[in-house]
């Protein structure tokens, strides 16, 4: 680590105590930056990387409501307004109880990267709350949605702020939020992304953020003459992400056979083809079932429980092509990935944001695996989320082949773009300092040209 990074790193944890993940995310960033920084020095002095490290606004507020037994709930909100160089703040909803303002902040910072990569006008942020949707009925996720946006509403809109799901937020609740954000600002914009399709929403945004990773990965193997044809895939997750990753691996011709949630993960050695995807989409988004009930209908699969507390998690432990991992931060550490690289995965494209620990990513770059980090691979759900503004903007909706198109050019452009910056940086073959640096020269030029504010 260069003495620049390591100065800045003390500062960060001492100026943020107790949020690892946010630590984790902006040592990352600092270590690909410190190549910048020795070629371009105007970034240093202007201070533009302790600059972007300082979200612009944090919003933190009380969500008081009453459940369905008349029952007071107390739960904490949040915003991260990150950085606006270059677009209104854009970003998730995150529903979990993991979620605290270390976690949030980590999304937030990425998300500034990840947005600039896109091509598309958006600054980054992020935000949620620490409810739990999961086993509510849909009148506490709505009044709880209803409680959130009372507040929430004050400090969005379409050209400031615009929000989208994330884990825990789907269509149901980014509906219930529209809903109270028109009642309560009389008026119908396009405030929100991930909308339903009768009132605003863009075809292909539940599908973009998986299919956007698979584009990436089959650009990755590209560079080696490869497709996906015939290769064999394991999929972390099972919730939005998850699920259009293993179509669209389907639809290229490879072979999905892991999903998982919080409790386990099925393996099918079979393969996940169209029709027990169905199977699993119904479970996940309609009865909200665990994944176990996949091996009582599906005989040729096995559940293996996990309690998240093992020291390697035995998903990452078969023999594979692709991982894509498409559940949460960290879920893959330093023993994961030498039991990837051991089993023969050479392409690790991520769905899930920095679901990769520090650890884990030396060693897919020590291997020179292909190695697509979340802020490049998993662009594509924000970048179609731009669309779905650009199309609110016209009051128009585009067909499903312009949107994936489209979403198809984006996921190539930030591949070129990864590829050319660490080959220009004197990393050839590393997207992480790639995706960093082609994300951070967009925003820094930006905030030089508008000066310090
Ligand atoms: P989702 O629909 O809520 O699904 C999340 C999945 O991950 C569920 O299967 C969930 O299992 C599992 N999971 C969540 N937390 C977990 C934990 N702590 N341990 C083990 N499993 C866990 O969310 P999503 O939208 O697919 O998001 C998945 C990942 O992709 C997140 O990292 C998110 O930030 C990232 N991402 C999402 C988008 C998007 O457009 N949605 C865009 C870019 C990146 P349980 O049901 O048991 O909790």
């Amino acid at each position: 680590m260069s003495d620049y990074v390591k100065e800045l790193m003390a500062m960060v944890k001492a100026k943020n105590p107790a949020e690892p993940e946010f630590h984790q995310a902006v040592q990352e960033v600092a270590e690909s930056l410190a190549l910048v920084f020795d070629r371009h020095p105007e970034y240093r002095s202007a201070r533009i990387l302790e600059r972007i490290i300082e979200p612009e606004r944090v919003i933190l507020f009380r969500v008081p409501w009453v459940d369905s037994k008349g029952d007071v709930q107390v739960n904490r909100g949040f915003r991260i307004e990150m950085n606006s160089a270059i677009g209104p703040y854009k970003g998730g909803l995150r529903f979990h109880p993991s979620v605290n303002l270390g976690i949030l902040k980590f999304l937030a910072f990425e998300q500034v990267f990840k947005n600039s990569l896109t091509t598309l006008p958006m600054g980054g942020g992020k935000g949620g709350s620490d409810f739990d949707p999961k086993g509510k009925s849909d009148v506490d996720v709505m009044r709880f949605c209803q409680a959130f946006m009372s507040e929430l509403q004050r400090h969005i809109g379409p050209d400031t702020d615009v929000p989208a799901g994330d884990i825990g937020v789907g269509g149901r609740e980014i509906g219930f939020m529209f809903g109270q954000y028109k009642k309560l600002r009389n008026e119908f914009t396009g405030v929100l992304t991930g909308k339903g399709l009768n009132w605003g929403g863009s075809l292909i945004r539940p599908e973009a953020t998986g299919y956007g990773s698979v584009y990436f990965a089959a650009e990755m193997l590209s560079t080696r003459k490869q497709t996906l044809e015939g290769k064999k895939c394991l999929v972390s997750g099972s919730g939005n992400v998850a699920q259009y990753t293993v179509e669209k691996i389907t639809q290229l011709g490879g072979k999905a056979v892991t999903l998982s949630d919080s409790s386990g993960y099925i393996y099918d050695e079979q393969g996940i083809n169209a029709e027990k995807l169905a199977f699993v989409m119904e479970l996940k988004n309609v009865r909200r079932g665990r994944i176990k009930e996949y091996t009582d209908k599906y005989k040729s699969a096995v559940y293996t429980p996990l309690t998240g507390k093992e020291d390697a998690n035995p998903l990452w432990n078969h023999k594979a092509d692709c991982a894509f991992p498409s559940a949460t931060q960290n879920e893959i550490n330093g023993k994961d990935a030498a039991n990837l690289v051991k089993n023969g995965v050479y392409v690790v494209s991520e769905g899930a944001n920095m679901p990769t620990t520090i650890d884990g990513v030396n060693i897919f770059l020590n291997a020179k695996i292909l190695y697509g980090p979340g802020k490049a691979a998993n662009a594509g759900g924000v970048a179609t989320s731009g669309l779905e503004m650009s199309q609110n903007a016209m009051r128009l909706g585009w067909t499903r082949e312009e949107v994936d198109n489209r979403l198809h050019m984006i996921m190539k452009s930030i591949h070129k773009t990864c590829v050319t910056m660490a080959d220009r940086f004197g990393t050839p073959g590393n997207y992480v300092n790639g995706a960093n640096i082609g994300g951070f020269m967009k925003v820094a030029d930006a905030m030089m040209d508008q000066g310090v504010v």
